[in-house]
């Protein structure tokens, strides 16, 4: 019998390619969003433009058997998004709502296995001060201290899955993010992260001339590709493992190194220049040692295969922004 897939966030970067792997691999897929995907069109069977922070959206999208459901909707984005704090409010209960909402359907049909994306956010600051020192292990998330109410947010959530566990017997899984990027991902609306902003930059600026980053950009990152994303969460959901577990890159690079690291792939020599604007945390990277016991698993790929693949997307995207701007002048 063909198995069926709920992607919850079925418009955004990672839900939209979550469900390409899943048609590649024979699924029947419904996606749920608030809106389409922007860059391509869906390949779900069927497609519910809708909210899931109303109740009854949650449950039309739930209204059958589902083999197994990703719960990838939040109102997200990158540092300027969540870190400026104009936009906590809403983060958080926009994204709770989701939560609950999801949730309580999966659970009055009996959906019984949900895959819940949280994040590296949701780990203390005071363990990230150190640009150097940052790998986070999964028991390290308490005492809890997120530095935005983003990542405590999530770390409501994973409880919030990990109560349904508990008390109704939901096998859910629970994966940690770290930094996803990749082609179809934002990159100038605001909720671009740091791959796809500085990207955009090494491809607007002429040879020789300058890029902006914020801060000393010498705070430090991970950063995954979308496909070994897909690939990671797709195994812990099959498995028996229900985390969180981290899901992420573990090698480390300041954002000047990923700027250069962006600059070799395009070709271009680039002088840095160092603006004030939201940071996040010192230094931060994926500990990959849980994930590879107990799911025998690892990125594959160093980041600047990735860096590859995303570039010349961007490039792409840059080039057509600047042809619909001189066709309007
Ligand atoms: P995204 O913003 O591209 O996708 C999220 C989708 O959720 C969007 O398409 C949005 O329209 C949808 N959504 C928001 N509110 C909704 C609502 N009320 N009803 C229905 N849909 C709604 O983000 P993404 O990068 O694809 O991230 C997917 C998930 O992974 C999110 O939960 C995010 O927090 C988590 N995550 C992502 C990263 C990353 O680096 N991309 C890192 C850590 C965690």
């Amino acid at each position: 019998m063909t198995k069926r897939a709920l992607v919850c966030g079925a418009g955004g970067f990672i839900g939209s390619h979550l469900v390409k792997r899943l048609k590649k691999e024979g699924f029947w897929v419904r996606g749920v969003d608030l809106k389409y995907p922007k860059f391509s069109e869906t390949e779900a069977d069927d497609f519910i433009n809708g909210d899931l922070r109303d109740p009854v959206v949650a449950r039309e999208a739930v209204d059958c058997r589902f083999d197994e459901v990703y719960q990838l909707a939040a109102d997200m984005g990158g540092a300027g998004y969540i870190f400026s704090g104009e936009n906590d409010a809403a983060v958080m209960h926009n994204s709770a709502l989701i939560n609950l909402n999801v949730l309580e359907a999966c659970h009055r049909r009996n959906t019984r296995r949900i895959f819940y994306s949280s994040s590296a956010c949701i780990y203390p600051e005071y363990s990230q001060r150190d640009a150097s020192n940052v790998s986070l292990k999964e028991d390290t998330a308490y005492p809890a201290a997120p530095d935005s109410d983003y990542g405590w947010e999530k770390l409501f959530s994973e409880r919030l899955y990990m109560a349904f566990h508990r008390n109704y017997g939901m096998e859910v899984r629970i994966a940690r993010y770290h930094n996803i990027f990749g082609p179809e991902g934002a990159w100038n609306d605001g909720k671009e992260k740091a791959p796809a902003a500085l990207c955009r930059k090494v491809a607007m600026a002429d040879d020789g001339g300058n890029i902006e980053i914020w801060g000393d950009g010498n705070q430090t990152r991970s950063f995954l590709y979308i496909n070994e994303c897909l690939e990671g969460s797709i195994r812990q959901m099959r498995s028996d493992f229900m985390g969180p577990v981290n899901i992420g890159s573990d090698e480390m690079v300041s954002i000047n190194g990923l700027a250069a690291m962006i600059m070799r792939v395009a070709g271009k020599k680039l002088n840095f220049n160092h603006v004030p604007g939201p940071l996040g945390v010192r230094g931060r990277n994926s500990d990959n040692e849980l994930i590879e016991q107990r799911l025998g698993w690892r990125p594959t790929e160093p980041l600047v295969r990735g860096l590859e693949k995303t570039y010349p997307w961007i490039c792409t995207q840059v080039q057509i922004a600047a042809q619909r701007q001189s066709a309007r002048t």
